[in-house]
């Protein structure tokens, strides 16, 4: 049962839902979740408790939605991202990808850029590891339109569609239907 009172003051806890939701939670500035949030607020000491449905598919999607998007286009805390997503080190990466830790560490930092070759790279690893992952017992939190999309990303790989260089980034917007978070069709 939901408590209608606060854990801190005992004051009235009002719950929103609210339609847009920016999820810094995730480590990335740019990502909006339309749906699937809700937060309690205290009235008396405004202590916010945020829960996310189905959380641990939502980092799954986010994953998959970052690897849709055009080359060229991925930051450096995206990279974070899905390096850890794929449950990888530094260092385990940088021996994948035959550079060094500090290289790895750099460009998650922002402070070198990654052409796109080495772009092309990095995401043909995520690739290949996360959808390893998602094979192992009990790590999968995908649903069966997920599995389809990982998929057609593996099966259309070598062709990604460029980043136009001009247009600004624009935030990946993760919208929840029918129980389950949804890929972003332009993302
Ligand atoms: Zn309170």
């Amino acid at each position: 049962m939901r408590s209608t009172r606060c854990h801190s003051c005992a004051g009235t806890v009002r719950l929103q839902r609210p339609r847009s939701y920016p999820y810094r939670e995730s480590g990335l500035t740019n990502v909006v979740l339309l749906g699937g949030v809700e937060i309690e607020v205290c009235t008396k000491c405004s202590e916010r408790t945020v829960t996310v449905t189905r959380e641990e598919q939502l980092l799954q999607v986010l994953a998959l939605s970052l690897l849709r998007k055009p080359l060229g286009s991925l930051g450096g805390a995206e990279m974070r991202y899905l390096r850890k997503v794929c449950g990888l080190t530094q260092q385990g990466l940088a021996n994948m990808l035959h550079v060094r830790r500090a290289t790895v560490a750099d460009r998650e930092r922002g402070r070198s850029t990654l052409a796109a070759e080495g772009e092309f790279v990095f995401r043909a690893v995520v690739l290949e590891t996360f959808s390893q992952r998602m094979r192992e017992k009990g790590v999968s939190h995908l649903d069966r339109h997920h599995r389809q999309e990982l998929k057609d990303l593996r099966a259309g790989f070598p062709r990604l569609p460029l980043q136009e260089s001009r247009r600004p980034r624009k935030a990946t917007r993760i919208p929840r239907t029918d129980g389950s978070w949804r890929i972003p069709r332009a993302a």
